[in-house]
């Protein structure tokens, strides 16, 4: 289970596919891939088995785009499947996100929250991009939305999430909880990546997040805002050790 995202001058699909197959030591049963593309198209591709598979069946489309996000799933909740894997998109198909980790309380989220939602996964991390897509349609920022989803999570739960709202596909947002995560910032590009290791071809410069903390990640810049919703800055850290 891994996952990237990348904004930046380059074409965002090689990175995503390189950097996926260096977090498969990790595990995973899926993948998938979210890329929005030069032409204005909202591109999803996700495919069972290994990056390989993946990356095969990319090949048949147009993916040329410079923000995009990807995943690799080790199934918790619901089958391994093409359904089931990462990303998931709100109903609307404003925001497309993915999800390393469980959320306990999913059940519960669905009952109270999205009774009127089809759901197309039995995944308990789709609970968390449809209520992303009802909080910001009855009238939040996506950056609110983001924060009230997060907070209605239970203690138990865990995530690393990478969220993509469509009307503004150069901003990556991310946040963590019990689940690795870190912003990797350069001159071309910022990624987010649950491993440094699978960046370290593009920088060695990483701002690592703490629990509860959100970044809203662009090409050529990254915001950080504390549980308080107060912004705030961290230097990047830089990791010597070769690719
Ligand atoms: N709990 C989520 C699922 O089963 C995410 C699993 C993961 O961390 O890859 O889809």
């Amino acid at each position: 289970c891994g996952i990237i995202g990348y904004t930046g001058i380059n074409e965002a699909l090689p990175f995503l596919l390189s950097g996926l197959e260096k977090l498969e030591y990790r595990g995973y049963d899926s993948a998938g891939v979210y890329v929005h593309t030069d032409d204005g198209r909202d591109m999803l591709v996700k495919e069972k088995g290994r990056v390989k598979d993946l990356e095969d069946k990319t090949k048949h489309y147009q993916l040329h785009g410079t923000s995009g996000i990807a995943h690799t799933r080790w199934a918790t909740h619901g089958e391994p499947s093409v359904a089931n894997a990462h990303p998931h998109v709100s109903d609307d198909g404003r925001y497309y996100l993915v999800h390393n980790g469980v959320i306990e309380n999913y059940k519960e989220l669905k009952q109270t929250y999205l009774s009127d939602v089809v759901f197309k996964s039995q995944t308990d991390t789709e609970v968390a991009v449809q209520l992303v897509g009802k909080f910001a349609a009855e009238g939040l920022s996506t950056l609110a939305a983001f924060r009230k989803m997060i907070n209605l999570l239970n203690d138990d739960s865990s995530y690393a999430f990478l969220l993509v709202d469509t009307k503004t596909p150069d901003l990556l947002y991310t946040a963590k909880s019990k689940s690795p995560l870190l912003v990797g910032v350069s001159k071309s590009a910022n990624v987010v990546t649950s491993d440094a290791t699978a960046m370290l071809s593009l920088t060695k410069d990483f701002i690592e997040l703490q629990d509860g903390e959100i970044a809203i990640v662009s090409k050529t810049d990254v915001k950080l805002y504390n549980e308080q919703g107060k912004s705030f800055t961290r230097k990047p850290f830089h990791l010597n050790i070769d690719p």
